[in-house]
């Protein structure tokens, strides 16, 4: 067997807190490694990306967990930037496209009032970033499926300071 990939002793310092969901792992790599422009991350994905550390009115203790683990990473790698990211359809995108966590946490909700809820728990995140992130930048995007199954990235803190 020949090894054709070398290990380096740099950590990347940033870490990237996404869904398990293998239908979005190749375009979400993509969007770091070229829109983003970052060499490498580390990895935290869980079912529900972001949203794992966010208890959407329901999962508390899970999140709470989530939340102390991500910590506990952040201060183990030295973290300084975090990316989390969502996903679910566009509004016009395949209902299929909803992320299966949320789906789990909120039964009841529309692909529409999932991705409203997505947006609320980015930004509850965000405003209690120094109890799980320590010091380290925080930035949320939401991965959109549209409707000819197109994959696109926003910002789900553009508008804030
Ligand atoms: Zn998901």
């Amino acid at each position: 067997m020949i090894a054709r990939l070398k290990w380096t002793d740099d950590r990347p310092h940033t870490l990237v807190v996404a869904c398990s969901d293998g239908r979005l792992q190749e375009q979400t790599d993509d969007f770091l490694h070229v829109q983003l422009g970052l060499a490498g991350f580390d990895r935290f994905y869980v079912p529900g990306g972001g949203g794992a550390l966010a208890s959407s009115g329901r999962d508390f203790i899970r999140a709470q967990q989530l939340r102390r683990e991500c910590a506990y990473l952040i201060e183990l790698h030295e973290v300084e930037r975090v990316i989390l990211i969502f996903h679910g359809p566009a509004e016009n995108g395949p209902p299929g496209a909803v992320c299966a966590d949320y789906r789990r946490k909120l039964p009841w909700a529309s692909p529409g009032l999932l991705s409203d809820r997505q947006r609320v728990d980015a930004l509850e995140l965000l405003d209690i970033r120094s109890e799980w992130a320590r010091n380290a930048e925080v930035s949320a995007y939401r991965c959109e499926v549209g409707a000819s199954h197109e994959v696109t990235f926003f910002s789900l803190d553009a508008d804030r300071s």
